[in-house]
């Protein structure tokens, strides 16, 4: 019987689930609204362990499977697998061991993520950082989030928080941030507050809005020069000329620190990229 590897993606936007199979093509996909789907607790609109649960039974149904491979949009703690604070999707899933539960309840092999650490996984192994030894991926979605590969090997740091580009300081005096810094990227860039500041949902981005991001990357290269700097999530990947548009509205003294970056290109895997990431993390743990 075929084996198949099924990855799920919780997003802030999209619930993303897929089945692999043995030789890692990919096999069906589906996608759904966080927000808006039958896998949400029906009590209070939540997502829950249940709503993995059902999704995870619906998905394997008659199917061999050698594993289940979750990425989240939260911090994951290597040491206890528990799931940190996730404020961009209503939850009941922060602050538990959920790969401990679904390894219990399907008795397979599985790992839970952070979202863009799987981002970094795939856009490192088979995307637009393929050729790159040092690569950075930053997730400007919903949330915006970070993560590391160095040498092929995923870098989270002691407790699973490296990366956390978001959560850097742009403005020292700006406002305070849910996570305790002050005038912190995400309040400024991620597709939430875009939308709160423009006060519409073209995600039209503001000129200085452009600037913070490229003081965000700058923040990039200081602590961690990669070879790579591979910018995904759906703010992003929508906005058309993306990249050139940082260049534009950044000052000159930024510019010269950015044009140093031996590589700066959007995610080629685009909103797939943490499916394909837990996958090849799932096998590479697998073999
Ligand atoms: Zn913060």
């Amino acid at each position: 019987m075929k084996k198949y590897i099924l990855t799920i993606d919780l997003g802030g936007t999209y619930l993303l689930s897929a089945l692999y199979n043995e030789s890692g093509s990919l096999e069906d996909r589906s996608i759904l609204k966080t927000h808006n789907n039958k896998y949400l607790d029906p009590e209070n609109l939540t997502f829950s362990v249940q709503s993995f649960y059902s999704l995870i039974s619906e998905k394997i149904r008659n199917k061999s499977i050698s594993g289940i491979g979750i990425s989240v949009p939260g911090i994951v703690d290597e040491s206890t697998n528990k799931i940190g604070e996730i404020i961009n999707v209503k939850n009941t899933i922060s602050g538990i061991n959920l790969k401990a539960k679904i390894q219990e309840k399907f008795s397979t092999p599985t790992i839970v993520l952070n979202d863009a650490n799987s981002y970094a996984i795939s856009e490192s192994f088979s995307g637009s950082g393929k050729k790159f030894s040092n690569v950075f991926f930053i997730n400007i979605g919903t949330g915006i989030g970070g993560g590391l590969v160095i040498n092929g090997n995923l870098y989270s740091g002691s407790s699973g928080k490296a990366g956390e580009i978001g959560h850097t300081t742009i403005d020292a005096n700006g406002s305070k941030c849910p996570c305790g810094n002050t005038g912190c990227l995400e309040m400024y860039a991620s597709g939430q507050k875009i939308q709160q500041i423009t006060k519409n949902h073209t995600l039209e981005i503001p000129v200085e809005i452009f600037k913070m991001i490229g003081l965000g990357f700058c923040n990039i290269i200081n602590l961690y020069d990669p070879d790579a700097l591979i910018i995904g999530g759906g703010v992003a990947l929508k906005t058309k000329d993306f990249i050139n548009k940082v260049f534009l509205a950044s000052d000159k003294d930024v510019i010269a620190k950015l044009k140093k970056i031996k590589n700066m290109s959007l995610a080629k895997h685009g909103i797939d990229g943490a499916l394909l990431g837990n996958a090849i993390y799932l096998k590479s743990i697998l073999n």
